[in-house]
């Protein structure tokens, strides 16, 4: 049984696209999105339908609820993006060809949570799906950890941060830019880069890092394929992060920051 698992998209078309023909070459059994699909990028519409399209569990992110009901929390240039992307959905809708395919409908009733067996599905955290950030220095505040790791039967998959690794019970964080670390080892290609972790036999956070902004430093876009339960394979893809930056560049709504930060992966 094979799942890749896709998360923080934010309306980048270019990386969604070459992610979903990376996974195609995986020959997955399924696909799992943990939300934020849009939010911050130039083309949320195109997303939402091809994440409605090739995904068999959708969750709802932060960013897709700002989208949809009064954005709560944001700094004011994401919240201007949000506006900016609920204006387009809203225009996607009202067309009379789109009447029966309403993509602020499909968003609403994204679930907020998935669970199968002992593996759990989240956009932030087990404590609260929606909106907590568990970052790599979170491992320094053991009674955080100990609360959310309570919550999960073993495995967690988990977005928001947009920073791949894995939290062990340790707490550790073992993350794909210290590949000596744990039992991980990396393996380059010409297609991409992966990274593979077997899962440890008690309970592990596994965050899958994001699709469309990815902040760890590394501009390709990221995502996880988890393998008969018991490893993880991340891989990094390539794809022209320079079109999606300069698309974002030409919408006054978005702020530039916006679209230099994909070059760098921050
Ligand atoms: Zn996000």
């Amino acid at each position: 049984m094979k799942r890749a698992i896709i998360s923080d998209v934010h309306g980048n078309i270019e990386a969604l696209r070459v992610v979903l023909a990376d996974i195609e070459r995986q020959r997955v059994d399924s696909i799992f999105c943990l939300g934020d699909v849009v939010g911050y990028g130039p083309n949320p519409c195109e997303c939402v339908m091809a994440v409605r399209d090739a995904c068999e569990v959708v969750l709802l992110g932060n960013h897709d609820q700002g989208a949809l009901f009064d954005p709560d929390g944001f700094n004011v240039g994401a919240e201007r993006a949000i506006r900016w992307t609920r204006a387009q959905l809203e225009a996607h809708d009202r067309l009379p060809r789109n009447s029966a395919d309403q993509l602020t409908d499909f968003l609403g009733e994204l679930p907020r949570t998935h669970a199968d067996g002992d593996l759990l599905f989240v956009h932030g955290s087990a404590r609260r799906p929606l909106d907590e950030y568990v970052f790599p220095e979170d491992i320094y505040n053991p009674l955080k950890m100990e609360h959310i790791f309570e919550l999960i039967g073993r495995y967690c998959f988990q977005g928001h941060t947009h920073i791949p690794g894995v939290f062990t019970m340790a707490p550790e964080f073992i993350s794909p830019n210290l590949p000596q670390v744990g039992a991980a080892h990396a393996q380059a290609g010409s297609a991409g880069a992966e990274w593979r972790v077997q899962l440890p036999s008690t309970k592990a956070m596994i965050n899958v890092g994001s699709v469309g902004q990815p902040r760890d430093g590394d501009p390709r876009a990221c995502y996880a394929i988890l393998e008969d339960g018991e490893a993880v394979r991340f891989r990094r893809v390539e794809y022209p992060c320079e079109i999606t930056s300069r698309k974002i560049h030409a919408i006054a709504d978005l702020d530039n920051y916006l679209g230099d930060r994909l070059l760098q992966g921050r």
